[in-house]
């Protein structure tokens, strides 16, 4: 992070802008709306600056730039057309230990304007590190066109009622399903949709029903699929109920990265399982779920890709089920999927395959396939889990009739930004797992739309790379 995005309290205190145009009117328009006592510096004054002196809005000093105009100021802008007078400005505003913003110009500015959402009391800045002002605009709008327009009466309103809520439920959990109900119910709803007494009304209900409840906490559960691993594949009720949860148990396979959408305070536990070292049983695993969920705590259980696919969901879904806990599953990308867009390999393809299976070929689960049927022509075939097994599946697609010609594509940690595609021919497969060494986690697509898949391979680019620019690295 380049820089630090902080909310200034300038009330009452004062802001230089030096320079009359409609840049520098901007920067008062958005300086008096935090309420600051502004001074412009300028000659002249271009028609919307002098209504605000007229108005007595603004002091202005009719004069060019000169270091003791200065005095008093907490921060200071350089707006005008002319880059000697802003290098002046940022100058003298440095040495004497000003904060100063010059338009147009990043490297000379100790501080910028982000873009805002205006929502007030809440406010959204964006800043892109003054690379690129365009996008923090597009950034703005789409943030604006997610947050309702009626957004700051609700936060009004919350805050005036923050000190009865906190009366009525003392307890921090208790408060914070409150609130997350308060957002997402009915209170907000009327509220947004301009009714204040239905608002008023359903604030009333909700707070006694939440008290009550406070007396017996009811734990519950999140089965939540989170996709492949690039946050961006994440659905919308996957990162609102990560919001909501108080514990989260996760796999070794979730990236930090989506780790962090979570509330800051929530407790995160590891519970994956991690090759060669010690193991969690699925036991283990079932008795956290139920003790965290048994002791009144929203428990998020965080899995790649989608819980019901190779993801053991089911049997924890059913343990949770038994014991009377309430248990909401999120569907997410599973791997294959995102595996498969990442690499542009269309799973099923006219001509070339109707019909797809996903497939585990691990440990006890090898032994029930049906080779036969899985050896088929025109059939994608997907393996989760497959990289150790390479030998053993290829043998047994080539022994129930699969021609050794068939494509495969390892799809080596997919959607991750070092994800790698490689190709290779069922024939060819031991000896080229071999030597390409696929990472974890690693899939394996068997069969002709395999051939489709856009190669990746970040070590072969990089090799490519420095012997075009002559090996200088
Ligand atoms: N529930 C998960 C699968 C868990 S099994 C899902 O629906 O995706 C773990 C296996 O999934 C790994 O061994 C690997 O084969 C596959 N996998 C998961 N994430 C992957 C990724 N980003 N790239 C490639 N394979 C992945």
């Amino acid at each position: 992070m380049d820089y630090l995005p902080i909310f200034l309290d300038v009330r009452d205190r004062l802001v230089v802008v030096v320079g009359g145009g409609v840049v520098a009117h901007r920067k008062c328009e958005q300086l008096l709306k935090a309420h600051a006592r502004v001074r412009v510096v300028a000659p002249e004054l271009c028609a919307d600056l002098a209504v605000f002196r007229d108005l007595g809005r603004i002091e202005h000093r009719p004069v060019p730039f000169s270091a003791p105009q200065l005095e008093g100021a907490l921060l200071v802008v350089a707006a005008t057309d002319a880059e000697a007078v802003n290098q002046q400005v940022a100058a003298a505003a440095r040495e004497r230990g000003l904060l100063v913003n010059v338009v147009d110009d990043g490297p000379r500015s100790s501080f910028i304007f982000p873009a805002i959402v205006d929502r007030s009391p809440v406010v959204v800045a964006v800043g892109t590190s003054g690379t690129s002002p365009t996008l923090a605009r597009r950034v703005r709008t789409q943030i604006e066109a997610l947050l309702p327009g009626r957004l700051g009466q609700l936060a009004d309103y919350a805050g005036r009622w923050r000190e009865a809520v906190r009366r009525a439920l003392p307890g921090l959990s208790a408060r914070l399903r409150f609130w997350d109900g308060f957002f997402n119910g009915p209170v907000a709803r009327n509220l947004l949709a301009g009714d204040t007494a239905g608002a008023d009304q359903a604030m009333r209900a909700s707070l006694e029903a939440a008290r009550e409840a406070s007396a017996r906490p009811p734990g519950e559960v999140y089965l939540i699929g989170v996709g492949p691993g690039d946050p961006d594949l994440l659905t919308l009720r996957a990162q609102q109920l990560l919001q909501q949860a108080d514990v989260l148990l996760h796999d070794r396979l979730v990236p930090e990265a989506i780790l962090e959408r979570a509330r800051r305070d929530a407790v995160k536990i590891n519970v994956g399982k991690t090759p060669g070292r010690h193991e969690h049983t699925q036991e283990y695993i079932n008795g956290l779920l139920l003790e965290h969920a048994r002791a009144g705590r929203r428990v998020a259980r965080v899995k790649g890709g989608d819980p019901f696919v190779f993801g053991r969901g089911g049997e924890e879904l059913a343990v949770l089920r038994e014991a009377g806990i309430p248990v909401v599953v999120v569907p997410g990308i599973t791997a294959a999927l995102g595996a498969a867009a990442s690499a542009g390999l269309p799973l099923t393809h006219r001509g070339l395959s109707q019909a797809v299976t996903f497939v585990t070929a691990t440990g006890a689960h090898a032994i029930h396939l049906d080779w036969k049927s899985l050896s088929q022509p025109h059939h994608t075939l997907v393996f989760y889990m497959g990289g150790a097994r390479a030998d053993y599946i290829a043998g047994q697609l080539l022994a129930n009739g699969l021609p050794p010609s068939t494509p495969v594509a390892l799809l080596e940690r997919a959607t991750w930004p070092d994800e790698r595609v490689l190709t290779t021919t069922v024939a060819a497969l031991p000896a080229f797992v071999a030597e390409a060494r696929p990472r974890s986690p690693t899939l394996m697509v068997v069969g002709e739309v395999a051939a489709l898949a856009q190669v990746k391979d970040l070590a072969g680019e990089m090799a490519e790379a420095s012997r075009d620019t002559g090996n200088i690295a």
